[in-house]
C-alpha cells in the first residue's frame, strides 16, 4: 500500500508538530495534514514570551523551527489541505482529502486545535493582537500600568481579570447579565480586589481608536444607552470553540465539543489519539499543547508496537 503511514496527524499546530517530531524520530512513517496556516495559533501570535528556553520569540519562528525539526526526522507535512471524510473505525484508518487523494494509517492523532469565541463587533479584527487579546497569560504583561476591560462573566473571565491586576492599573469586567456564571469563590476573589470594577447588564458594541485602542463602545442593555468607555486594552473571555465539528461522529466529545481523552491521550476509538487545544482540558497554552502532542505521539508508537501482528496480517491481506 503506497500511501500507508504508521501515523497520520490531523492538524499541524504545536500539538500536531510535536506528535510528528516524536513519531518520525521513532522511525514511524508519519504524515501531518494541516488545513490552515502551519503552526496554527502559534504562527498567528506575534510575540511569545512564555515558551521555556526561547526568550521572546516570534510565533512564526517557533512554528518554523518545529516544522523543520519534524521534517529533519522524515515527517511528511501537507499543508493547506482539507479533509473531506474519515474512516477511523477499522484497524487501518483512512482519511480522504477534498482534492481526491486518500491516505491510510495504523493510527491517527487529532490535533485540530480551536479558537477563542469572538464578539464579532466592529474594531475587533483591527485591534486583535495589539489592543485586543484572548489570553491574559500570554499578553497581560503588554498592558502594564494600562486600563483594560475584560469581557465575560464565567470562571475564565474572572480568574483572568484577577491575574491581569498584576499588570494593569485598572481592570473593568463587562458582563451581559446582572449575575456571574463563575464559581462563587472566583466571584468573591474578583470582588475583593480593589483594582477590579464591574459594569453589569452591558455588552460591548465596538472597539474604537486610531493606531491604538482608545475606548470600547458599551451598551447598557436595560436602558439601551450607548456610551464610550476609555480602555487601552480589551481581553475577551466568552468561550472557546474547538475545531471538532467536521471530525467523525463516532469520536466521544463532551458538551463543549472537546475530544474526551484519557491521560495517555487515547480517545474512545482504538488507535485514535487526540492532543492540544481540541481536547477536554483546563489550560490552553503552547507548552500544554506540546505536552499533549508528546504523549499522543508516544502512545501512538506504543499502540503500533503492541498491535504489530495485527498490522502484519492486514498487510498480507492487502498484498
Ligand atoms: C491570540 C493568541 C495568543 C496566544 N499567545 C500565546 C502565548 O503567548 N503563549 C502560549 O503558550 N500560548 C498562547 N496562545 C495559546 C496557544 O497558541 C495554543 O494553546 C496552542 O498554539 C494550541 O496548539 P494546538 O496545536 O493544540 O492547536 P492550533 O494551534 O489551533 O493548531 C491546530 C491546527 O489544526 C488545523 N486544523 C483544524 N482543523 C483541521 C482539520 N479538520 N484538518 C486538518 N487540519 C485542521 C488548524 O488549521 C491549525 O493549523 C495564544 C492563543 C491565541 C489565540
Amino acid at each position: 500500500m503506497k500511501d500507508l503511514y504508521d501515523v497520520i496527524v490531523v492538524g499541524g499546530g504545536a500539538a500536531g508538530l510535536t506528535a510528528g517530531i516524536y513519531t518520525s524520530r521513532a522511525k514511524l512513517k508519519t504524515l501531518i495534514v494541516n488545513e490552515g496556516v502551519l503552526g496554527g495559533q502559534m504562527s498567528l501570535t506575534n510575540e511569545i514570551a512564555n515558551f521555556p528556553g526561547t526568550g521572546d520569540v516570534k510565533g512564526y519562528e517557533l512554528s518554523n523551527s518545529m516544522k523543520n525539526q519534524a521534517r529533519s526526522f522524515g515527517c511528511t507535512i501537507r499543508s493547506n489541505v482539507k479533509v473531506k471524510s474519515y474512516d477511523i473505525e477499522a484497524d487501518i484508518k483512512t482519511i480522504n482529502l477534498e482534492d481526491g487523494r486518500s491516505f491510510s494509517g495504523k493510527s491517527v492523532i487529532f490535533a485540530v486545535g480551536g479558537q477563542p469565541r469572538k464578539l464579532n463587533i466592529p474594531g475587533e479584527e483591527t485591534f486583535k493582537g495589539t489592543g485586543i487579546s484572548y489570553c491574559a497569560t500570554c499578553d497581560g504583561d503588554f498592558f502594564t500600568d494600562k486600563e483594560v476591560v475584560v469581557v465575560g462573566g464565567g470562571n475564565s473571565a474572572l480568574e483572568e481579570a484577577v491575574s491581569l491586576t498584576k499588570y494593569a492599573s485598572k481592570v473593568t469586567v463587562v458582563h451581559q447579565f446582572d449575575h456571574f456564571q463563575a464559581f462563587e469563590s472566583a466571584v468573591e476573589e474578583a470582588k475583593s480586589n480593589p483594582k477590579i470594577h464591574f459594569i453589569m447588564e452591558t455588552e460591548p458594541r465596538a472597539f474604537v481608536g486610531g493606531e491604538n485602542l482608545i475606548h470600547v463602545q458599551l451598551e447598557h442593555l436595560p436602558s439601551g444607552k450607548v456610551y464610550d468607555y476609555p480602555s487601552q486594552g480589551a481581553f475577551v473571555f466568552i468561550g472557546y470553540i474547538p475545531n471538532t465539528a467536521s471530525l467523525p461522529k463516532s469520536l466521544n466529545l463532551n458538551k463543549n465539543n472537546e475530544i474526551i481523552v484519557d491521560n495517555a491521550m487515547r480517545t474512545n476509538i482504538p488507535g485514535v489519539f487526540a492532543a492540544g487545544d481540541c481536547i477536554e482540558k483546563r489550560y490552553r497554552q503552547i507548552t500544554t499543547a506540546v505536552s499533549d502532542g508528546t504523549i499522543a505521539g508516544l502512545s501512538s508508537i506504543e499502540f503500533i508496537n503492541e498491535n504489530k501482528h495485527k498490522f502484519e496480517y492486514e498487510k498480507e491481506i492487502v498484498a
